[in-house]
Formats: C-alpha cells, sequence, structure tokens
C-alpha cells in the first residue's frame, strides 16, 4: 500500500519521506462497465438520460469523422455518485486500445495527484472532452467539440459533481469557451454550465511528465480544488 509521502514524491514535491518507483496504475473500474453496449439503442420504456442509455448512444456514436479511426470509445471511469469529476481532453493511444480515459503514465501521475490529497481515483469520475481519439493526438477539431461535449453535458447533469477539475488546456479552454492561456486560468474558480459548478484548471498530467518543474504548481492547483469542494475556499 503506498503512503501520502510515495503520491507526494511522484509529483516531484520534496518534503515526500520515500522516493520508491510509482505504482504504473491503480486499479481502475473495467472498461467493460464504463461501455455497456456496443450499438445498441436504448430500448423502449429506457430512460434516455441514464447513464447506461448515454453509455450506448456513445458507444455507437458516428457524430463525427473521429469515428472512422477509433478503435473504442471512451465513455469515462468511476464512481457515478463522486462529488469530484476530472475532465481531460480526449483519449491517446492508451486509452483508445482499452476504453478507458487516463491509463498508462500519464494516467498513474493523476492516479498520484489525487492520491496526494487522499481521493483514490475510484472515487472520483473521469472523462473526457472528446470520447474518441484524435489520430496522432492531434488537437481536436472545434466541430468535433461541438457534436460531442454535448455527451460530457449530461454526464455532468447526472452526476451534479461539487468540483470539476480541468485538466490540461484543451480541456480548460473548451470547457469554459475561452483561448485564455492556462497559466492565466490556474488558481482561479471559474462557473460551469447554468448550475455554476466551480471548475478548477490544471496542467495535463502527460505535459508534467515532460515538464516535471511543473508538478509543484499541479499540485497547488488540486489542494487548491480541495479547498474549493470543502467550500474553505471561495
Ligand atoms: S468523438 Fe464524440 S461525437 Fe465524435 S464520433 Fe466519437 S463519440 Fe461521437
Amino acid at each position: 500500500m503506498q503512503s501520502r509521502g510515495d503520491y507526494l514524491a511522484a509529483l516531484g514535491i520534496d518534503d515526500w519521506r520515500q522516493r520508491r518507483a510509482m505504482a504504473a496504475s491503480v486499479s481502475a473500474t473495467p472498461a467493460s462497465t464504463a461501455a455497456v453496449a456496443h450499438g445498441a439503442a436504448p430500448g423502449p420504456g429506457v430512460d434516455p438520460e441514464s447513464w447506461d442509455a448515454i453509455a450506448t448512444e456513445v458507444a455507437a456514436c458516428r457524430k463525427c469523422g473521429l469515428c472512422e479511426t477509433r478503435t473504442r470509445t471512451v465513455f469515462g471511469v468511476g464512481d457515478r455518485n463522486a462529488t469530484w469529476l476530472v475532465v481531460g481532453e480526449a483519449p491517446g493511444a492508451e486509452e483508445d486500445k482499452q476504453g478507458e480515459p487516463f491509463v498508462g503514465r500519464a494516467g498513474g501521475l493523476l492516479n498520484s495527484m489525487l492520491r496526494g490529497i487522499g481521493l483514490a481515483r475510484e472515487r472520483v469520475f473521469i472523462a473526457n472532452v472528446l470520447k474518441c481519439r484524435p489520430p496522432n493526438n492531434r488537437d481536436p477539431a472545434p466541430a468535433e467539440v461541438a457534436q460531442c461535449l454535448p455527451y460530457l453535458e449530461r454526464q455532468i447533469a447526472l452526476l451534479k459533481p461539487r468540483i470539476m477539475l480541468a485538466v490540461g488546456r484543451i480541456a480548460a479552454q473548451n470547457l469554459l469557451a475561452t483561448d485564455t492561456p492556462i497559466g492565466k486560468l490556474r488558481g482561479h474558480v471559474h462557473r460551469f454550465g447554468s448550475a455554476g459548478i466551480p471548475l478548477v484548471v490544471t496542467y495535463h498530467p502527460a505535459y508534467l511528465l515532460r515538464s516535471p518543474t511543473e508538478k509543484r504548481k499541479a499540485w497547488e492547483d488540486v489542494k487548491f480544488a480541495r479547498r474549493v469542494a470543502a467550500g474553505t475556499q471561495a
């Protein structure tokens, strides 16, 4: 079992006590529970705004060209009663294969960031702005976001999270409909949607793996988000 110090070590925070290799990943909900069906529309009598109905719709979605190149849709994973919603950009190669967001090294670092504030991956819900991988990890096109974002909005309407953590520039800018640089979006409490859900911005773990000196800022961001979720940060 990992200590809090291990998670801080993974973030490069210097008040950790031991430097052990971070576990490659923390056990997560199997992808099979994330995408419950492939190609089947919700049957009669099924609430179209239920989790399973939305998952069924996403699994069969062909609303934008990314359906041609994806391996699997990535619906999202985690606790459907979570108070935290983590939102990234889009599936990468590994996510596209596994059908689950934030796997691999970046996912391991995200897990560490959450663990650092006492949150197990299984206790949050994790999703992306896009459900399908853009080829070669290019940035999502505005038309693709326009087609796909309503799925996330429907998930948010069901989840009613207490806090949203937007990880990475693309997620933050699309959720907030802005082109403000991520450095200026950090450190503020934004509001998402008509419900005004508090939203905090941080760096994407894939970026942090490339720029480890920024990990400290990300650690400040998740602690800031924790205070916002707890209602102790205006
Ligand atoms: S990216 Fe979204 S809108 Fe496009 S095909 Fe995938 S699920 Fe549908």
